[in-house]
């Protein structure tokens, strides 16, 4: 008989989770003005809102934390932090920031002006917002087949080149800080970008002489995908592959909350020394001073070892089947999903599932109130609420595609857990009839307003 296979861990120290029934559930989510993110985390079963910093640590990762230095400048858990970011990513000069939105903020601080344009696969939110706030303009290129959840693509990260040659060709170099590459593509389902696409992208910005930023949250969920998916790197380490990866970016952001598994943490990671130095003042205004960015000493040492073992591939498979494990069992039941599952989650297409209710309303925060209510589980909309207003018209934008980002914790859950969500998704997909109305907004905030928005039942 053929070996199954199991995870590459086991288990040393567990948390309880709490069950509730389903009037508790309806009493909790009216309360919480239908907006998940207002729900208490113990009033959620399983919690997929997010895989960022939701990550088990690992026995490795506590010891180090135990070792931090605590020193305001110089501290060793700087330098650990320095030689991983060397030694992994080969970056000789970094900053570090309490997660990644803050590099964002200290990086774009210096590179972002009023009128610019950023092309670039589909921006995460945070990098679009810091983008827009700052009166530019995030240029979305990515391959038209992301936006089709059926197409089996494997690269559904990538970026269409024509599209990003014509963003190039239209605007003045000026007014092109950056393109930014976000690795894997968070927003068009967790997709993966190939180092073919790196290196046309690469090849292109060469071209027109315009730097490439990589969004790097989860760089190695990427680079195992190109391991699994391209030819030509089979044989290669994760490491090995991530390197060839970063040869091709001038700088990078990280929100190491999620590929280095931590449950706070972010950096910048820079080629070029001056743009290091001019960012560095930002850093010390916004964050902290140069050696320790808003993070403690603690946070830096469990930082640099969780990039040694994020891109390990036994780790990465491990984490990575989960995903796809949840998917095969959507597959079983008929229900639809960005194809294929991507690294962190699995996106489910609510247009498809929930086909009664009106774009108007909301269909993904629709399913997400369902899914809550069948059994405590908590996924994120990734649809017209987060594609915020447009900020010239202050009309609804509707994105292509309307999701439920149901994504992953790293080494939190177990397939038992999988097997829970794939049912619970079941059970709502099997009374889609009977679910024909969703919600109208009654508070947002003008930008990001999907954190605190206030929703009624229509
Ligand atoms: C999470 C994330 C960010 C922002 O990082 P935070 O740590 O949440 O501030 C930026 N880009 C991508 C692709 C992300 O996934």
């Amino acid at each position: 008989m053929e070996i199954p296979f199991a995870e590459s861990f086991k288990i040393k120290m567990i948390e309880p989770l709490h069950r509730s029934t389903r009037e508790e559930r309806e009493s909790w989510i009216k309360e919480s003005k239908y907006n998940l993110f207002n729900l208490r985390s113990d009033q959620v079963f399983i919690d997929l809102l997010t895989d960022s910093g939701t990550g088990a640590m690992s026995d490795r990762q506590w010891a180090a934390m135990m070792l931090g230095d605590e020193s305001y400048a110089g501290s060793s858990s700087y330098f650990n932090m320095k030689k991983a970011i060397h030694d992994i990513l080969g970056f000789d000069y970094f900053l570090p920031t309490h997660q990644g939105r803050a590099a964002e903020n200290v990086l774009f601080s210096v590179l972002v002006k009023s009128g610019d344009v950023v092309p670039g696969n589909s921006h995460f939110d945070t990098t679009k917002g810091h983008i827009e706030f700052r009166h530019a303009t995030a240029i979305d290129c990515t391959i038209n087949e992301a936006n089709d959840t059926q197409i089996e693509h494997p690269f559904k990260g990538n970026v269409d080149i024509d599209k990003l040659e014509t963003v190039l060709k239209t605007h003045p170099k000026e007014k092109i800080p950056f393109i930014c590459l976000t690795v894997t593509c968070n927003t068009s389902g967790g997709q993966p970008v190939s180092m073919q696409n790196i290196k046309e992208i690469h090849a292109l910005a060469k071209k027109y002489d315009i730097p490439i930023l990589f969004d790097s949250a989860r760089f190695a969920e990427n680079a195992y995908f190109i391991k699994k998916r391209e030819k030509g790197y089979e044989e290669k380490s994760i490491k090995e592959i991530v390197r060839e990866m970063f040869q091709y970016a001038d700088m990078m952001t990280m929100s190491s909350k999620k590929d280095a598994i931590v449950n706070i943490g972010g950096f910048i990671a820079f080629r070029d020394e001056k743009l290091f130095r001019e960012a560095t003042t930002f850093n010390i205004m916004f964050e902290g001073y140069i050696t320790y960015g808003g993070l403690s000493g603690r946070d830096m040492n469990a930082l640099a070892v969780g990039l040694d073992e994020g891109t390990e591939f036994d780790y990465l498979d491990t984490r990575i089947r989960q995903v796809a494990y949840l998917g095969a069992k959507l597959d079983e039941y008929g229900i639809v999903y960005q194809r294929p599952t991507g690294g962190h989650a699995v996106f489910i297409d609510a247009l498809k599932t929930l086909p009664n209710v009106p774009r108007e309303e909301f269909p993904a925060q629709t399913l997400g109130v369902e899914l809550y209510l069948e059994s405590g589980i908590r996924g994120v909309e990734i649809g017209a609420i987060l594609a915020d207003r447009d900020p010239v018209t202050r009309e609804n934008r509707y994105p292509k595609l309307e999701l439920l980002r149901l994504a992953i914790p790293r080494r939190a859950y177990t397939n038992n857990h999988i097997d829970v969500i794939a049912a619970s998704l079941k059970n709502v997909y099997d009374r889609r009839n009977s679910i024909c109305r969703g919600f109208k907004i009654v508070r947002e905030a003008p930008i990001m307003r999907h954190f605190t928005i206030e929703l009624e039942r229509l």
